[in-house]
């Protein structure tokens, strides 16, 4: 059983197996924890291992509801 490097929370199979495209490195981090570096990075997952508690956190930006 691993844990988020950042929050320490234990992580799912999902969240286990992502890792940056670019290094081959496993981030080790939550969802909550990766959406802040996501748009950040390049990265690979296994969306088979994804379920809807994986689902990334939406940040909600103020004033920009309007569209949906
Ligand atoms: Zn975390």
């Amino acid at each position: 059983m691993s844990r988020c490097r950042a929050c320490d929370c234990i992580l799912s199979d999902y969240e286990l197996t992502r890792k940056s495209a670019v290094t081959g490195e496993y981030y080790d981090l939550c969802n909550h924890c990766f959406s802040y570096i996501k748009s950040d990075v390049y990265f690979k997952e296994r969306i088979d291992l994804q379920d809807n508690s994986d689902e990334f956190e939406e940040i909600d930006e103020e004033g920009l509801t309007d569209w949906k």
